[in-house]
C-alpha cells in the first residue's frame, strides 16, 4: 500500500471508531442563529467553548442583530465580552464584522469562503465552522486538537493550518469533513490529551503510528 492509501485507510478507521466512541459529537458552541455562531466563534479564540457559552447567553439577550453590535458603544461591548480574553481586539472585530454584514449582506451571514474570510476577524477556521455547521457545506475546521492529533496520526506532516486542512481533505471522505473536528475535539479532551495522551485506553491506538501503548500498529 502506498503512503496516501495508508493514510486514507488510517483516517477512515480512526473516524469510524471515534464516531462509535462519541456518537453525540457536534459543535460545542450553543447558538440560535448564524450570527450567534459567527460572533461566538470569534469569541472562542484563546477561550474555552464553555466560557463563550456562558458569556454568550447574556450577550445575545442584549444584542440580537448585526446592527445591535454595530451600534453599541465600543467600550460597553468590550466590557460585555471581557471574560473571553483579548476583549478589545475581539470587540473591534465583532463591530467591524457586523458593519460589513450590514453594508454587504443585508445583516445576514454569507455562505461562501470568500465572502466569509473578507469579513474582519474571520479567518479560514471561523469560515469553515460557519460553512459546515450552519450551511452543511463540507468543510474541515483546523483547530488545536485537529492540528495535534492529525499530526500524531500522521495524516499530515505540515504545521501550517491551511496545508493541514488540504491534507485532511485529501485523505478523508468528504462526508466526514464536518464531523472530523468534532471527533478530534472530543478525543483530544478525553484521551489524546496534549502532553499526556492516554494511549493505553485509546480506541484508535491500533491505527496510530504515535501510540505509546504496546498495541500492534497497522
Ligand atoms: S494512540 Fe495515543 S497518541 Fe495516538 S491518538 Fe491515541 S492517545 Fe493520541
Amino acid at each position: 500500500m502506498n503512503d496516501l492509501k495508508k493514510r486514507k485507510a488510517r483516517a477512515a478507521a480512526a473516524v469510524e471508531l471515534l464516531k462509535k466512541e462519541f456518537p453525540a459529537a457536534r459543535c460545542r458552541l450553543a447558538f440560535h442563529s448564524p450570527l450567534e455562531l459567527l460572533v461566538k466563534t470569534i469569541l472562542s479564540a484563546q477561550c474555552t467553548d464553555e466560557r463563550v457559552n456562558i458569556v454568550g447567553e447574556t450577550l445575545f439577550r442584549k444584542y440580537r442583530s448585526a446592527s445591535d453590535f454595530a451600534q453599541a458603544p465600543l467600550h460597553e461591548l468590550e466590557m460585555d465580552i471581557r471574560p473571553t480574553g483579548f476583549f478589545r481586539n475581539k470587540a473591534r472585530n465583532i463591530q467591524s464584522c457586523c458593519r460589513q454584514l450590514i453594508e454587504r449582506h443585508r445583516g445576514e451571514v454569507p455562505s461562501t469562503m470568500d465572502e466569509l474570510t473578507a469579513l474582519p476577524g474571520v479567518g479560514r477556521k471561523t469560515a469553515n465552522v460557519i460553512l459546515g455547521t450552519i450551511f452543511n457545506i463540507p468543510a474541515v475546521v483546523v483547530d488545536t486538537h485537529v492540528i495535534r492529533i492529525s499530526r500524531l496520526l500522521k495524516l499530515t506532516n505540515n504545521a501550517d493550518p491551511e496545508k493541514i486542512e488540504s491534507d485532511i481533505m485529501n485523505v478523508l471522505s468528504e462526508k466526514d469533513w464536518i464531523i472530523f473536528a468534532h471527533l478530534m475535539s472530543e478525543h483530544g479532551r478525553k484521551t489524546c490529551i496534549a502532553r499526556r495522551p492516554a494511549c493505553h485506553t485509546c480506541v484508535i491506538a491500533e491505527h496510530c503510528p504515535s501510540s505509546l501503548s504496546k498495541t500492534r500498529k497497522k
